[in-house]
């Protein structure tokens, strides 16, 4: 059957996914099938709400269905910082208080991963490595003083480190300043969330290559969730599809689909080591944001990530000219970096889509009877994911707590876009703006 609606078909190219063990076979969505909750999208928010439905209900059957194989969508291929710190324009807020909810979710989505990690042995590299958030220029030096300005605010520790330092641990001359801050864990996205779908309790099914292409009422108050070779009945579903949200005709012109990309090295010899000069292990998010991410692996890989797409065919993946157009530019800001690398090759260029909101904020709830949804994290939902599809989950159950009032006070609707073409303009100009203003910090 031909989908109508834009299902996910991420590139094949990405790096943390193809360092994993080639995967066992997959469940795929067969015949008819009866759950007691199902969940579509098995990405850090879906994985979450599946595992916490089956902790609040172990007799109940629990359904958790994916387009691709878990790992492959855009929790498997981020850049990997686990973040405490409430991101960017959230950062800004007015009311401390607000800011202080965020922290306290971010961290209990922290605590929730490790406890996983350490209980399961799930080998992802996890590390409690905080991280740098550094400037190359006067440009980036400014915001760096507004971040410090804020995280004052917020009572937060933090760390100045000058240029010399900054060349120790990171190998590079390139940085003239950073704010080093803590709370931040990285560690390997693909091999994390493949142990926590591996981990995930007896009572969890998980279906993956098992797009739903149409959701429709049972006529007994449930749903039933339409895939090209079956189809699931349930009177509780879950949404964790992130952008895809819309296409179940939920949140429509609200959500803005945005990809981003990296690319990384092979892992680099002793020689190249020794010649890169500085530390493993270690991430660093750029002072302006449209900036460049960089990486270095505790398996020695340098990971390059900048460029912003609005991609309103976000059911399809970067074309490999768009790849390998953008690759050239993650080539230059490696170069700018570690000039001593030059003969050290990327070995994979990928992209990802997540869903931001012009104003920045999360949707969390009850879209209609029945049917939940955690969408739209601004970029940052490794930790928000997580801590989102947990009380996701607690909600749908009715289980009240703290975390949930908390989680609800600071989400809520995202704005409406306007009308194409307007939109598309609007935001392809502000993305080209932004990368032009940011260029010296690139
Ligand atoms: C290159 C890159 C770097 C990033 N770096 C970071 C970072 O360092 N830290 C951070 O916190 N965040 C980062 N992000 C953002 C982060 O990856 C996302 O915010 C996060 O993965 C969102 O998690 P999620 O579970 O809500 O959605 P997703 O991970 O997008 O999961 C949604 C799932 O739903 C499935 N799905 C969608 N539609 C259907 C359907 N019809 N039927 C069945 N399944 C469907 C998809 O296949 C997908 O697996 C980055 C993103 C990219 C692309």
């Amino acid at each position: 059957m031909k989908s109508s609606i834009n299902l996910p078909h991420d590139d094949a190219s990405c790096g943390w996914y193809s360092a994993l063990p080639e995967p066992q076979a997959c469940t795929r969505l067969q015949g008819e099938q009866r759950a007691d909750y199902a969940v579509i999208g098995a990405g850090f928010a879906g994985l979450a709400a599946a595992r916490r439905l089956a902790e609040h209900h172990p007799q109940a059957r629990i359904l958790l269905v994916d387009a691709q194989r878990v790992g492959y969508g855009a929790s498997g291929r981020n850049s990997g910082f686990v973040i405490d710190l409430p991101h960017k324009f959230a950062l800004e807020h007015p009311e401390p208080a607000h800011k202080q909810r965020l922290l306290g979710l971010n961290r209990a989505a922290i605590a929730q991963l490790q406890g996983l990690i350490q209980r399961h042995g799930i080998e992802c590299q996890w590390s409690h490595a905080g991280k740098y958030q550094g400037a190359v220029g006067p440009r980036g030096l400014a915001y760096l003083k507004h971040f410090e300005h804020l995280l004052k605010g917020l009572g937060e520790s933090f760390e100045w480190v000058e240029r010399s330092e900054l060349a120790r641990v990171l190998g590079t001359q390139h940085y003239s300043g950073a704010i080093y801050t803590p709370g931040c864990y990285l560690m390997q996205p693909a091999a994390l969330v493949t142990g926590l779908a591996r981990s995930l309790p007896g009572n969890v099914e998980l279906l993956e290559e098992s797009p739903i292409q149409r959701l429709e009422r049972d006529g007994q108050g449930g749903w039933l969730l339409h895939g090209s070779n079956g189809r699931i009945r349930t009177p509780q579903l879950l949404l964790g599809t992130s952008i895809f949200t819309q296409e179940f005709g939920y949140l429509r012109n609200r959500l803005l689909p945005v990809m981003t990309f990296a690319s990384w090295t092979r892992p680099l010899s002793d020689a190249e080591l020794a010649a890169y000069g500085g530390q493993l292990d270690w991430g660093l998010t750029p002072a302006d944001h449209a900036g460049t991410t960089v990486r270095m692996t505790q398996d020695r890989r340098i990971i390059i990530r900048n460029t912003y797409k609005h991609v309103p065919k976000y059911g399809r993946s970067s074309s490999e000219a768009m790849r390998t157009s953008i690759r050239e530019d993650h080539r230059k800001a490696f170069l700018a970096r570690f000039p001593q690398l030059a003969e050290v090759p990327f070995s994979h260029t990928w992209g990802g889509v997540y869903a931001i909101s012009r104003n920045f904020t999360n949707f969390f709830g009850e879209l209609e009877q029945g049917v939940y949804a955690s969408a739209c994290d601004n970029g940052v939902g490794a930790a928000w994911g997580t801590i989102s599809g947990t009380l996701l989950a607690d909600l749908a159950v009715q289980a009240d707590s703290a975390q949930l009032r908390d989680i609800q006070a600071v989400t809520g609707m995202p704005s409406l876009n306007p009308p194409e073409p307007f939109l598309g303009l609007g935001v392809r100009s502000r993305i080209r703006l932004a990368a032009w203003n940011s260029r010296s910090e690139l």
